[in-house]
This record gives structure tokens, sequence and C-alpha cells, in this order.
């Protein structure tokens, strides 16, 4: 009967080395595998070159290594890419390459589908069947980078965490994945240009200024009064504003680092003076931006994009008070890559 091998990448490089000692080996073998494995993604043990033939039969008969597959490849009329990413066990998520005139920036997953119920978003209608792992999100990111080498002559700028999924529900697979990106045996990325965007999980925000991050933070607000806020976002319920409110103000104390608000404007959900009030009366506790963003209509219309006018008034009101204020337009709505139209529909 064949004993379930082990995922070689659920290893620390620690573990890796102890690993090779208690085989009678030297602990170094452990750091040459390891930058195989990550620094050199490599996908099998039989590419390991610098490693004895016995070696490799020894890794094999113990260990598995899962590697994602780029499973379908759709390219948008501007550019940006979407990735179908097949898991070893078959799951499917999604990440998206976005490149302007002078980045590339990478979105992408945590998990698959989302325990969370945001109203307008298409990756809520999936369930949450399970988190990724470290390695399935660090190989997103370095596909990523491949294809914007490849298309782009340049290597992977940024990355964004808003894919499928809510990050901070799988905190600790994410933190270890941008460890890995951001650490000179993997990716040697900076932490500032990563962004993990959350729908707002109080204690985890706390837990991340704790943790002394470096990574900059996203929180997707949508709307800064508790009922409209429950009404599109159903969980703000269990996690109401108040409580957002003030561990932001923790995070903000600890990191003094600046909050990104995401933020939609829908017809008739909250394009008034009082809505964009309330949202400067949330956010001036801190610097702060806020970026307005495009609503990218998902199955069954219950939601409209607000008009111009509701939007000047946001930028506006924001503006006003300091509050810096962009307006993000949709990229590779026509290949359904945009925020929020993740839901493996090919
Ligand atoms: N769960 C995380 C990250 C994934 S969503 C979060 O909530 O931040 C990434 C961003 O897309 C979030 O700001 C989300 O609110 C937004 N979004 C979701 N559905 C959208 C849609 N249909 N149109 C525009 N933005 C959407």
């Amino acid at each position: 009967m064949e004993t379930k091998k082990k995922d070689i990448r659920a290893l620390t490089k620690e573990q890796l080395r102890e690993f090779f000692v208690s085989q009678g080996d030297k602990a170094f073998r452990g750091n040459q595998v390891y930058e195989w494995l990550w620094q050199k993604s490599a996908h099998s043990f039989e590419g390991m070159t610098n490693i004895s033939k016995t070696t490799r039969e020894m890794l094999e008969n113990n260990f598995v290594i899962n590697h994602i597959k780029v499973d379908q490849m759709q390219r948008s009329n501007d550019g940006t890419i979407k990735n179908a990413v097949r898991l070893h066990d078959d799951l499917v998520v999604e990440s998206v390459l976005i490149p302007t005139e002078t980045r590339t920036t990478a979105c992408v997953s945590s998990q698959v589908g989302c325990s969370l119920d945001c109203r307008f978003c298409a990756t809520a209608r999936l369930k949450r069947m399970r988190n990724l792992n470290p390695d399935e999100i660090y190989d997103q990111v370095v596909a990523i980078d491949n294809e914007s080498r490849l298309y782009f002559d340049r290597p992977l700028s940024n990355i964004v965490f808003m894919g499928m999924g809510e990050p901070l529900m799988n905190y600790n697979n994410v933190l270890k994945a941008i460890d890995m990106i951001t650490s000179s045996e993997g990716l040697g990325m900076s932490p500032r240009r990563i962004t993990v965007s959350t729908s707002g999980v109080p204690k985890m925000i706390k837990k991340m200024a704790d943790d002394e991050v470096k990574f900059k933070l996203a929180v997707s607000l949508h709307s800064a009064i508790d009922a409209t806020r429950t009404s599109i976002m159903p969980f703000n319920a269990t996690f109401p504003l108040s409580d957002l409110r003030k561990a932001l103000e923790y995070w903000y104390d600890k990191t003094k680092s600046r909050i990104t608000y995401e933020y939609v404007v829908w017809k008739g959900i909250n394009d008034t003076q009082k809505d964009a009030d309330a949202l400067v009366d949330f956010c001036r506790f801190a610097p702060s931006k806020v970026n307005l963003i495009e609503y990218n209509p998902i199955a069954d219309g219950e939601f409209q994009q607000a008009n111009d006018k509701a939007l000047n008034l946001y930028i506006n009101t924001l503006e006003r008070h300091g509050i810096t204020v962009t307006v993000r337009r949709s990229r590779g709505k026509d290949i359904d890559a945009a925020c929020g139209q993740l839901a493996n529909k090919q």
C-alpha cells in the first residue's frame, strides 16, 4: 500500500535541513533542495542536477512537489491576462496580470471560493472550498512574473491580494507566501510593493499590526454607514464599523502606514452626500487614500454603478478634507478578469 507522500514545500528550510540530517546526509543538502523548490521553481526532483541520483530517488519516495498548472490563459483587449490555475487536487482559482505603462501588477487569489458573502461579488457565489497553501499563492506570482517577462519584457512589479478569497481568513498561509515572495531565497520583492486587501476582519488587522508586517493594507469599505454596509456585506453585522475602525486605528498607531480604502459607488445605495460625509468621518483619523472602483456588473444586474455626478460628489467631498482620491477604471472586463468577476467562468 502506498503511504501518502508529504508536500515537500510545506517544510521550512530548517525542517528540510533536519530531514537530511536524519537521513545521515548533510544539513547543507537541505539548502540546495530548498533553492530548487523555491527560487528555481523546480517541478520535479529529477531536474535537481546538483543532487545525487540516490538522494533524488529517496526524495521521490518520500515527497511530492505540488505545483500549479496554468490551464487556460485569456488575454483582454487592454493587455490584461487572466490565468485559470489548476491546483493539485483539480480545484481551480484565477489570477490576473494587469499591465500599465510602467508597471505589471499581479492580482492573486488566497482561497478557492470565499466564505464571505458580499452581495456584489461573483466569487461570493462560489462557496469557500479551501484555503490555498503558501506554495500555491507563491506559484501564482511566479507564473505572472514569467508572463510579464515574456509578453512585456519586464519583471512583475506589484502584487495585490484582490483575487478570489479573503486573505485575512487564510492569514498564516498568506504571510508565509509573502515571506517567500520577499525573501532573497524566493523572489526578493519589496514588501512595499505588495498590498493585502481585506473586507475588514478587525481581529486579523490587529494581528497584522502586532506582527509588524511591512506590506500595505487596503480595506474594501464600500460604505461607512452600518445599516448600508450590512445590507451589501452581510458579515458587517458580525464585524461592525466601530470594531473595524478601532482595529484600523491600532494598525495606524503601530505601523504609521497609510490606509487605502476601496469603494464602489452604486446607484441608490451609497450615492448621497450623507454617504460621502460618513466616509470622510470614518477615514480621516489617519492618512488615507480612497480608490473609487468602477463597478463590474455580475450576473443578475441587481447593482448599478452610480453616475458621474455621484462620483464627483465623492471626489469633491474627499478632496475638500484633504483625502487623496483616485478613480480606478476596470481592466480586463471583456474576459471577466476585473475586480469581483473571478468565478471560474471561461
Ligand atoms: N476579499 C478581499 C479581496 C478580494 S475582492 C476584499 O474584500 O478586499 C477585491 C476587491 O474587489 C474588493 O475591494 C471588493 O470589494 C471588490 N469587488 C468585489 N466585487 C466587485 C465588483 N463586482 N465590481 C467592482 N469591485 C468589486
